[in-house]
Formats: structure tokens, C-alpha cells, sequence
């Protein structure tokens, strides 16, 4: 029932005062622990030099998601996310799409609220931009793939490339292709087939022993009837074809039933929202997510206070006795959903909300970045001392020595420049209207107006904490708060009032 997190832990040595990797890690595992929430696996990147684009493991993790093994990623605090506001954006998104959420460990003050809320238009603009991105890998592949020439990456298993990059049969490993679909429509189970394979063997296109999923790759991929798929075109008469239209279909169907049949058994774990960001306001621990049975055989889900969970486990925690009641999720999610979409209704917060995100981003495009500013002040650095030589030369000092640290620092200079080069590329912002973040924030309420496809989930971003007393919830939001216009009206609508339908038992 519990929920899969990764945590992703980064440490750049340039920086000082920065928290060690350990103590990142710690963090989030306590974080985890108090949310309920299992670690699966640890992505950690180590700057190994200034340049801080190296982050294998960060791509790996973002990789990963799509294999849907976990519902979270952990960072210590959301700086460590990402190396600037444009990049955590899109990968977000690109996480988002795989169902998986960024959660951070320790609110950290510096990182100013309506940063998040910045990020979090830059998000809904993500799509766009990776559509154009893709637009523009297209056009270069589209050529080759008129020529049906082999774009690249792995070839398919039982196919080589003959002299002009096309796909030809191998004559060793192309009849087991027809051979493999035979037998599975034939009935032959899949662990009966990679066995083959291995007993004989035969080795994958990438050269490994057969597994589930390099079989599957086989029998799913259409490349087999001559059809090319790419960026949802298909390129027919692509390859010399080892089966027919008529076992492709087959073959999906058949795997389609089994899909159908081995869904019908998985529980799907129950959603709740406000994970990480809802506090128990009598006790200040987090409240988790809880689902529980009626007397009637109805099933409920509850917010709880942590400070209920798992008694034994936490003999050796001081034992907090909390009287929180549990609050009923799907009310509670409704109530901050409404209350967030009637303040985003209010034209002059809207306003309000974009000029704060135009400040940021005004403030970002001032600001240098730190390795930027380092390199600066090595070239002036050496600029110096480039200097010195030249006057000594000048002054009739020739040594080799001194004509051999001119050349020295000419080289580190042209090689520093090329490094702020690189860093600026890295770092270019595309800057945002602040019409197009009024025009964003009130397409996100067009849709919460309709009546389905709108979730909290959507406004995700604009809400940093929930505190819930009884008869009293606390929602903090990820704008500075201003009087009057921003007011959050959920806070009166439930102090001292008889609205305490909210909470159960
Ligand atoms: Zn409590």
C-alpha cells in the first residue's frame, strides 16, 4: 500500500557550506520514514569537476521513471533538483508524464515561493517546448529515413546494415524472428522461448543473454513487417520483412488478452495529494495517507497524523500522543481545491501572482551564475599576470620562462573563455511575458471550472503546506502573501464556524 520513493542527492564541490552527501541523504530518508513513503533506490552525482553539467545519475533517474517503479523523487531541497529553473521545469514535466512527483525533504527559505510558482508556468509551457525541440530532431532524421537509412541506436535483433546503412536480413539470427512469433502464437510460454534462445546460445542485438525484456522488445516491434515507426510516423517498406501484417496483429492481440487478465489482479495503491506537504497542526507531525473500512464495508481515506502510525516500529522515537482526528481526504482535497481555484478567479490576483513571477525572473536574468562569476575572476587572474610578463618582456627581460608562461596563460585564457561560453549556452533563459503567465494561470482555472479533468494535482505547485486543527485548515501557498487580494479565504471559512464535517471519528 505504501508509495515507492528514489532519492536523488547532489554535491558540488565549488560550493561551500553545502550539505554533505550523507547528510542530504539522511534527510531525506527521515523525510520518507515520516511520510510513509519506501526508498527504492539512491541517484547520487558528485560534480566531479566545475563543470557542472556531468550528472549520470540524474539522467539515469529521470531514465528509470519510465519503468514506473516509483511514485517519488526525494531531494534534500529543491535546488539540488536541478541546476536552473528551466531545466527542473522540463524535467518535472518529463517526470510528471511517467506519474512521478518531486518531493522536497527541507523547505528551504531561501528558495523563494514565488520561484516555484515561476517554475511551475515554465512547467505548463514545457509541453511546447519539447514539441518544438522535437521539431527540430525531426527535420535532420526525416532525411535519412526517406532514404531508409538506419537512424541510429540499436539495430533490431536479426537485421544488419549493408553498405549504405539500410537494414538487411543476417542470415545467421533473421529466421529465429519468424520462428520466436510461431511459437508464442503457438502457445509456447515466454520463459520457454528466452531459454531457447540461451541454451542455443544466441545472443541479443545488444549482445547480452535473452531476458522478458528483450523478447518483448522483439515481438512488439512492428520493424519486423518491414514497417519503420518513428515520432508516430510509420516509414512502410523500411526494412526486408521476416513476418506478416497478420502475425503482428496476432501477436498484439494475444498480448493485449494477457495484459487485460494480469491488470484485473493489481491493486492500485490509493492517491492522496497533499503527500509531504500536510502537517498536523496539534503536534506538527505529518499526516500520511490512510484508507480504512467502514462497519459497513465501505472503504474510506483518511489524512492521519503520523504520530499514529506504526507504534512499534517507533519505540525508539519519542512518543508523541496525538489527538488529531483523521480528516477525510476527498473533502479535504476538495476544499483546497476550490479555495485555490477562487483566489486564481480573482483577476487582480492573478495579476498579482505574474508580476511576482516576472520579478523572479527579472532578478535571474540579472543574476550571474556562481561558476560563471568564478571563472571571471580566474581570467582576471591571469590576465594580471599575463600582464607582468608582457611589461618585463617590454622592459627588456627575456627569458624562456617568461615567453613560456605567456603561452601557459594565453592557453588558460582562451580555455576559460570557452568554458563561460559553455555556461551561458547552459544557462540561457527564455524569458516569459507576464501576459503569458496570466494567460497560463487562467486557462489552469478554465479547466478546474469544467467538471472533469481537473485535479489538486494541477495546482500542485502553488500550494506549499497544509496545517489541519480541528476545525481549522491552514493552507500556506506559494506566493508571498499580500493583503486583501490574496487573502486565503479557507482559514475563515472554518475558524470557530460548525463546518467540521471535515473531520471523521
Ligand atoms: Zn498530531
Amino acid at each position: 500500500m505504501t508509495k515507492n520513493a528514489v532519492i536523488y542527492a547532489r554535491f558540488s564541490s565549488d560550493k561551500q557550506r553545502e550539505e554533505s552527501i550523507d547528510g542530504q541523504i539522511r534527510e531525506c530518508r527521515t523525510f520518507a520514514e515520516a511520510n510513509e513513503i519506501t526508498i527504492i533506490n539512491t541517484y547520487i552525482d558528485r560534480a566531479m569537476s566545475a563543470r557542472t553539467d556531468q550528472r549520470p545519475s540524474f539522467l539515469q533517474m529521470v531514465k528509470d521513471s519510465a519503468k514506473h517503479l516509483f511514485d517519488y523523487v526525494i531531494v534534500y531541497q529543491l535546488d539540488r533538483f536541478s541546476r536552473s529553473r528551466y531545466d527542473s521545469a522540463i524535467y518535472k514535466h518529463r517526470l510528471k508524464k511517467n506519474g512521478v512527483k518531486v518531493l522536497s525533504a527541507k523547505e528551504n527559505i531561501k528558495d523563494d515561493p514565488s520561484g516555484i510558482l515561476l517554475e511551475s508556468v515554465i512547467e505548463g509551457m514545457a509541453e511546447y517546448y519539447s514539441a518544438e525541440l522535437s521539431q527540430k530532431v525531426k527535420r535532420g532524421m526525416t532525411e535519412n529515413l526517406l532514404e531508409r537509412k538506419w537512424i541510429g541506436g540499436v539495430l533490431p535483433f536479426g537485421y544488419k546494415l549493408n553498405e549504405n546503412s539500410q537494414l538487411e536480413i543476417d542470415a545467421s539470427t533473421g529466421p529465429l524472428v519468424p520462428k520466436i512469433f510461431d511459437a508464442c502464437l503457438h502457445g509456447k510460454k515466454i520463459t520457454e522461448i528466452i531459454s531457447y534462445m540461451n541454451e542455443h546460445g544466441y545472443h541479443t542485438a545488444r549482445g547480452n543473454k535473452f531476458s522478458r525484456n528483450s523478447l518483448s522488445r522483439i515481438i512488439n516491434n512492428l520493424i519486423y513487417t518491414g514497417t519503420f515507426t518513428w515520432s508516430n510516423t510509420e516509414y512502410p517498406n523500411y526494412a526486408p520483412a521476416l513476418i506478416t501484417k497478420e502475425q503482428y496483429t496476432a501477436m498484439q492481440n494475444l498480448l493485449e488478452s494477457r495484459k487485460k487478465s494480469h491488470n484485473h489482479a493489481r491493486v492500485v495503491s490509493p492517491h492522496y495529494a497533499l503527500t509531504g506537504k500536510i502537517y498536523c497542526g496539534e503536534c506538527g507531525l505529518p499526516m500520511t495517507g490512510y484508507c480504512g473500512k467502514s462497519h459497513t464495508g465501505a472503504t474510506y481515506y483518511y489524512y492521519r497524523c503520523s504520530s499514529k502510525n506504526n507504534k512499534k516500529e517507533k519505540s525508539n522515537r519519542e512518543n508523541i500522543s496525538c489527538n488529531m482526528k483523521n480528516i477525510n481526504r476527498d473533502k479535504l482535497e476538495k476544499l483546497v481545491l476550490d479555495t485555490t481555484v477562487s483566489i486564481l478567479k480573482n483577476p487582480d490576483a492573478v495579476k498579482c501572482i505574474a508580476e511576482q513571477c516576472m520579478a523572479v525572473q527579472k532578478a535571474e536574468l540579472e543574476n550571474k551564475p556562481t561558476e560563471q562569476l568564478r571563472l571571471e575572476s580566474q581570467i582576471k587572474d591571469i590576465e594580471k599576470r599575463l600582464k607582468n610578463c608582457v611589461n618585463a618582456v617590454e622592459n627588456g627581460l627575456i627569458s624562456q620562462t617568461i615567453t613560456n608562461n605567456i603561452a601557459t596563460y594565453e592557453k588558460q585564457l582562451a580555455e576559460l573563455h570557452s568554458q563561460i561560453d559553455t555556461i551561458k549556452l547552459e544557462n540561457r533563459i527564455i524569458p516569459i511575458t507576464e501576459e503569458a503567465v496570466i494567460y497560463y494561470l487562467n486557462e489552469l482555472t478554465k479547466r478546474a471550472t469544467k467538471k472533469d479533468g481537473c485535479s489538486l494535482e494541477t495546482f500542485d505547485d502553488f500550494i506549499r503546506r497544509v496545517v489541519v486543527k480541528d476545525g481549522q485548515i491552514d493552507i500556506y501557498y506559494n506566493y508571498t502573501p499580500v493583503p486583501n487580494i490574496l487573502e486565503n479565504p479557507a482559514v475563515k471559512m472554518l475558524r470557530g464556524s460548525s463546518e467540521n464535517h471535515l473531520v471523521t471519528r
